[in-house]
């Protein structure tokens, strides 16, 4: 197509491991709806990404470093990371759940925490609320880098529960995860492209245009059809 702009550069994207739906690994390709509507983004408004899965936690240090131009990694924005990061525009909704063992029939609730170990993914909104209601239930935490660890923790039964986005729990037990939610996620968690605070400008500005246009010409809907349309 002759109207594609181009050579706007190549930007340094950082993001998690693998946090299904969002980002995961699929024969050698980095896939899922955070990745392709990089790509789709990227392709609308001309410029090049070079992605880097390193984990949330490190993926958040990287760009405040300065070793990755932004971030896309299924990451919620909140007024704390608003004083390191600038977010786009909001791109999704998710909220914080609780998860246990597929076989748990004890923990039905936050009360039935209390004595237990939950499990939790570092530098998350999920670590950062069960942080928050840790003392009031009387429960301590396991930390992980990644989600599968977390996972892994709860299943093995070092922990009880996990707390992840609603949505990263829905995939994962549909893909056959051996867990089951046991809470309403909790409000909030609109998910949004980032970039450090006061840096590349420009790489925001073309995220959000590129998103407007993804939604106006259906890529948007598309891209999240591939991923969350039910099959049967
Ligand atoms: N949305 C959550 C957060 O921003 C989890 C992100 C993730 O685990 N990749 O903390």
């Amino acid at each position: 197509p002759v109207d594609t702009p181009k050579d706007k550069g190549t930007f340094v994207i950082a993001t998690d491991t693998t946090f299904a739906p969002f980002e995961f690994q699929q024969d050698g390709k980095n896939v899922g709806i955070d990745m392709d509507l990089l790509q789709a983004i990227a392709a609308n408004q001309g410029f090049e990404v070079e992605v880097k899965p390193l984990g949330f936690d490190a993926a958040l240090q990287a760009v405040q470093s300065g070793q990755a131009d932004g971030i896309i990694a299924g990451m919620s924005i909140t007024d704390e990371r608003k004083k390191v990061f600038d977010f786009s525009d909001p791109y999704f909704e998710a909220g914080v759940q609780m998860a246990v063992s597929a076989k748990n029939e004890d923990i039905t609730g936050y009360e039935d925490l209390a004595g237990k170990a939950v499990a939790v993914k570092t530098g998350t909104e999920g670590a950062r609320f069960a942080e928050s209601i840790k003392d009031q239930y009387g429960f301590e935490i396991h930390q992980f880098a990644d989600s599968a660890d977390m996972y892994n923790d709860v299943t093995a039964g070092g922990a009880v529960a996990a707390f992840e986005d609603a949505p990263v729990l829905q995939y994962g037990i549909k893909e056959g995860l051996e867990l089951k939610t046991v809470t309403d996620p909790e409000k909030g968690g609109e998910l949004g492209f980032a970039v450090n605070k006061g840096e590349n400008a420009e790489l925001l500005r073309m995220f959000n245009d590129g998103l407007a246009a993804a939604k106006d010409t259906g890529v948007y809907d598309l891209i999240l059809d591939r991923y969350l349309k039910a099959e049967d």
